[in-house]
């Protein structure tokens, strides 16, 4: 564990599938994105898992069932298990469980896969205020939601029901362009109740409990593309993390980091599994990564060398984090980034 360590990426003398049981992969912008698989994601998964590493997909996408999402990674080439899927409809259905009575009634603002998990931990959905229900359980319901469920929601907290949520992203990303996510439909609810609703998706320790619940991991490595979500969830659980660059994240937002969001490793893509990772050295405040030098030179970001640029950012990483200290870093980078070619 490096939790202690966040003032520059790690290395591993070993492949990084050796080095932990179990790979918690996040899947939009690691393992597919809409309805193709990511570059390099379909052969690294199958040598990893070959290798012996578990692997486990997890997500905060309430809409389908671990079935659904089994289904549409084993089409893309990825076999999978739906009990190798973790959701975060599972972890709010057991947060739920928790807290409510076996039996209990809850009012559904959401898809099937938010009724099969709940049903899962012995509650019963319900699709009325008029139902009675003592909870309102809200997430992704995708686009056919209709509108009349979230003041469904409104009456059954105003009546007195405990509210949660899967998760609370604010947008999805598809294949038309970015879409409001559940984050902005309990936003809806949240105006019109003025309530707050207990939530537990990433990077919330619901669904990091869940997870390792599920997978038995005694070892696991987060895999993910987001800072906020992928890896600050992983923080928040002390494990260590693997971003790589195939989603939303860019050099620059890698760069300004703080510390919570600053990952273990950094890697382009997933190949960076099967891979040990190079080490980031020091020497009076100049950081080198393979054939780069990083530092700070009159307030800004300063890159020198050549080479692989994913050495360059790790180094570039190592002296802006190591300069932010608990803070984020506000140097200039841009032209330090530039430099990469990633
Ligand atoms: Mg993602």
């Amino acid at each position: 564990m490096s939790q202690q360590h966040r003032s520059r990426p790690l290395g591993s003398s070993v492949a990084l599938s050796e080095a932990y049981d179990t790979a918690l992969l996040d899947l939009d912008g690691v393992v597919y994105a809409g309805g193709h698989a990511i570059v390099h994601a379909v052969e690294s998964l199958g040598t990893a898992r070959a290798g012996g590493m578990h692997l486990a997909y997890v997500t905060n996408n309430a809409l389908r069932t671990p079935d659904a999402v089994a289904e549409h990674l084993t089409e893309l080439g990825v076999p999978a298990e739906p009990a190798d899927v973790i959701t975060s409809a599972q972890a709010v259905a057991r947060l739920m469980a928790d807290q409510l009575p076996s039996g209990a009634r809850v009012l559904v603002v959401g898809g099937e896969g938010l009724r099969v998990a709940l049903r899962e931990r012995g509650l019963v959905p319900v699709e009325s205020a008029d139902d009675d229900p003592v909870a309102v359980a809200q997430g992704f319901g995708g686009p056919d939601l209709a509108w009349g469920r979230f003041a469904e929601a409104a009456y059954a907290i105003s009546r007195g029901a405990e509210w949660f949520a899967s998760n609370t992203d604010l947008t999805i990303p598809g294949a038309r362009g970015i879409a409001p996510g559940n984050g902005a439909a309990v936003e809806v609810v949240r105006i019109a109740t003025g309530a707050e609703p207990q939530v537990a998706g990433k990077p919330l320790p619901p669904m990091h409990r869940e997870t390792v619940l599920r997978t038995g991991a005694e070892r696991p490595l987060v895999v993910g593309d987001r800072l906020d979500t992928d890896i600050e969830g992983a923080f928040n659980g002390g494990v260590d993390s693997l971003l790589v660059l195939t989603g939303v994240t860019d050099a620059a937002q890698l760069i300004a980091a703080g510390p919570e969001h600053r990952p273990t490793y950094v890697d382009r893509d997933l190949r960076g599994l099967l891979t040990g990772q190079p080490e980031v050295s020091e020497e009076d405040g100049r950081f080198r990564c393979g054939g780069w030098t990083a530092e700070v030179r009159a307030d800004a970001l300063v890159l020198d060398g050549e080479g692989d640029g994913i050495d360059g950012l790790r180094a570039l990483c190592a002296a802006a984090w190591t300069h932010a200290g608990d803070g984020s870093c506000a140097l200039d980078a841009d032209k330090a980034v530039t430099g990469l070619a990633l």
